[in-house]
């Protein structure tokens, strides 16, 4: 899926003469694109109805909308990114806000970050229980404050400091989630899990129990990238634990010089791959496309060290890739003057 488009200094170069209000202003037909993911993971067509695949599918159109059309008017990459994923907080459907998977003790603790792609600003925050969207926690992080990272009581405090509104954290349950987290205790308690093995036993449940995130990749009219990521984390999940979504480098990262990345999957692993930064590092250093550097880590170093997930990619270019080596991921992308492309399952 790869698409450049000639800009406005096309047009220039050749001398044509294009009116400001004209439809082909300049303005117009800078090259911008999104692309979004909605978590990877065993997601097999035989175990969807249609209805449900219908809904998915809905869902991750009008979040690719709401950030294209934030692009369209000109406005910057990180906003773009911002809508997309309040989308996806705001709906059941995903493991981040509203759907958010529940820890062993059964709350949910939601994580969350966002990169600028001209700046390098970063902001992230871990294990918050009572914010409606971190994914807008973690850019006040990045705008107004010194930091990169809060976490917990912390980040709390700082989100109430700066006017933001409080939730109750039932307001993130859900019944299927509930099921889910029931059927990881049972599948936990008989295995009579020592502390020490916990991680170990987590690994051993079924990848459609404990996975999902949500995230967005974006490139403005005025040249900028961004990416931003958040999941309520992996089902069943000790509390305190802290995946690879608000980690920059891990599950987020975005260098105008190179590329901006989103990634979904077994954080533990995309954490020690340091999965997002190095696809942009092989890019930026070794001259790949995102292609070539996305396939790379995420077929040939994160497979064969049993790191489960996908990641999607975007250059300064607006081209994209939406890698995977699960059997699906929710995902999309839309182009200046495209469509919306959405895809769940291997082959589409
Ligand atoms: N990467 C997330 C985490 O480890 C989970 C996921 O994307 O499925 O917390």
């Amino acid at each position: 899926m790869v698409k450049k488009l000639c800009l406005a200094s096309c047009l220039l170069t050749l001398g044509m003469a294009v009116s400001a209000n004209s439809p082909m202003a300049p303005a117009d037909r800078a090259t911008f694109a999104i692309a979004i993911h909605g978590g990877a993971g065993t997601i097999e067509k035989s175990a969807m109805t249609p209805a449900k695949e219908s809904a998915y599918r809905a869902k991750l159109e009008e979040a690719l909308n709401a950030g294209y059309s934030v692009l369209e008017s000109r406005g910057t990459s990180i906003d773009a990114v911002i809508a997309a994923i309040q989308v996806l907080e705001y709906s059941p459907l995903f493991n981040a806000g509203k759907g958010a998977v529940y820890t062993y003790n059964a709350e949910h603790e939601l994580d969350a970050s966002i990169m600028d792609g001209k700046t390098r600003q970063a902001g992230a925050v871990a294990g918050v229980k009572r914010v409606a969207s971190p994914i807008s926690l973690a850019r006040m992080v990045m705008e107004d404050s010194p930091f990169v990272m809060l976490s917990g009581a912390g980040a709390e405090e700082f989100a109430r400091s700066r006017g933001v509104e409080m939730v109750d954290n039932a307001v993130f349950d859900t019944d299927v989630r509930r099921e889910q987290l029931d059927k990881a205790k049972e599948k936990l308690d008989r295995q009579n899990t020592q502390d020490k093995d916990y991680q170990a036993s987590v690994d051993t449940l079924p990848v459609a129990y404990r996975m999902g995130t949500v995230g967005a990749v974006a490139l403005d009219q005025h040249g900028n990238l961004a990416a931003g990521t958040s999941t309520g984390g992996m089902t069943a999940k000790r509390y305190g634990r802290v995946g690879d979504s608000p980690i920059i480098g891990a599950g987020t990262f975005a260098d105008n010089r190179s590329c901006a990345v989103s990634a979904t999957g077994h954080g533990e692993y995309f954490i020690r791959y340091n999965v997002a930064a190095d696809i942009c590092a092989r890019v930026q250093y070794q001259g790949k496309s995102i292609q070539a550097a996305a396939d790379e880590v995420i077929h040939q170093v994160l497979k064969p060290a049993g790191g489960t997930g996908g990641v999607i990619v975007m250059d300064a270019e607006g081209n994209v890739t939406l890698p995977f080596n699960t059997t699906g991921m929710y995902r999309g992308s839309r182009q200046s003057g495209g469509k919306a492309e959405v895809g769940i399952f291997g082959d589409s």
